[in-house]
């Protein structure tokens, strides 16, 4: 992945349109009445009317993850709405508020709408923190429309408050890939000074993994392919960099990446091969743990039953973050620790984006100008 356009992280120029909170002309959105498309942009009437706890955001910035392609084609085993305004890592501000809305946030405020829409926070997952396990959770762009709009409705209870110093393009995919990868590394249960390894490194989610990975004090061995992706991993605080593609046993070049020659404590899988699944099994060590993010359509992981009790090795689901860890990962990034890199389109250039993920086309990051 080629670093794209960054912005400055500490003094964020605030852009003249998070200014702008009457709501006035239409709304304009990117949407689609079928699996599989088209995809069209269209100015429709803005939803005024609020229902109890909903916040109108002006989207001003949102980032493209597959999972919003996968949306677009059907091809999870899932149904979503339709017609769908797609979209989860929208960055924006508050415009108007239903009743009761105002618990949460308040008109104006810089606000992240993420891939949990609401959750009902009083089952037993809610309860304790386990918010994306809820069973009546609402994820935005799937069982909800999403940020692809400039005036998306969402709901104030889950909506991340963006920190000043955090420029709204640069938040946007800390909504999705920065939380996730954030939340996958507490679930491989760490401490610093221990060693994790992350087979796609240089991806989207992967290159925000290294850098909360470091900013977290763990050392990190970055698995990835190709001198550019070793130049960035290498510059976001990889100690060492495999290139999975000119190594001769990558599970022996991991194992003897670490001191002692037993591996790291855990790999946190970002990449979407299944090998990278199987690879990790092997390279981690006794006692170490796989944490499952990449999602590789329709496969599994195949552990030797003997080999995960005698090396009593953990395999680990991660999937998003609750508010809570959002909120850090945001915060985070408005320290200056993580970096997205990315490159900025319009939101008219959504169908072309689509096709280009499909047939391997985007390497970074792509943010979305909502007015362009
Ligand atoms: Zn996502
Ligand atoms: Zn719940």
């Amino acid at each position: 992945m080629a670093p794209a356009a960054t912005s400055s992280r500490s003094h964020a120029a605030q852009d003249p349109r998070e200014q702008q909170l009457d709501v006035s002309g239409q709304n304009r959105v990117a949407i689609f009445d079928k699996q599989g498309g088209p995809v069209s942009i269209k100015d429709v009437p803005v939803q005024k009317q609020l229902k109890r706890g909903e916040a109108l955001v002006r989207v001003i910035y949102t980032g493209v993850c597959h999972t919003d392609l996968h949306a677009m084609l059907g091809d999870w085993p899932l149904d979503n709405k339709l017609p769908l305004v797609g979209g989860h890592e929208g960055a924006g501000v508050v415009v108007a508020l239903g009743e009761g809305a105002d618990q949460f946030v308040k008109v104006g405020d810089r606000v992240g709408i993420k891939w949990i829409a609401t959750s009902c926070l009083n089952c037993s997952f809610c309860r304790t923190g386990a918010e994306p396990n809820c069973p009546h959770a609402q994820c935005s762009g799937f069982s909800v429309d999403g940020s692809f709009q400039k005036y998306a409705v969402s709901y104030a209870n889950h909506l991340s408050i963006i920190p000043d110093a955090l420029p709204l393009d640069q938040a946007a995919p800390i909504l999705c890939a920065g939380v996730t990868v954030y939340k996958a590394l507490k679930e491989a249960q760490l401490i610093p000074g221990q060693y994790v390894a992350i087979p796609g490194a240089g991806g989207g989610l992967g290159h925000l993994a290294i850098q909360y990975a470091v900013a977290a004090g763990y050392r990190v061995i970055a698995i990835d392919t190709g001198a550019d992706k070793k130049q960035l991993c290498e510059s976001l605080g990889a100690e060492k960099f495999i290139d999975f593609k000119t190594s001769k046993s990558l599970v022996d070049d991991i194992k003897a990446a670490t001191p002692d020659g037993f591996g790291p404590q855990a790999a946190v899988v970002a990449a979407s091969g299944a090998a990278a699944y199987e690879q990790a099994l092997d390279y981690i060590r006794p006692r170490g743990v796989l944490v499952a993010v990449g999602l590789p359509g329709n496969t599994d992981i195949r552990a030797n039953v003997f080999f995960t009790v005698f090396r009593s090795v953990r395999v680990v689901g991660s999937y998003v973050g609750n508010r809570q860890d959002a909120q850090e990962a945001l915060e985070i990034a408005a320290s200056g620790k993580v970096r997205t890199h990315f490159k900025t389109l319009g939101l008219s250039q959504l169908p072309q984006v689509y096709d280009d993920m499909q047939s391997g086309k985007i390497a970074g990051r792509i943010v979305l100008d909502i007015d362009q």
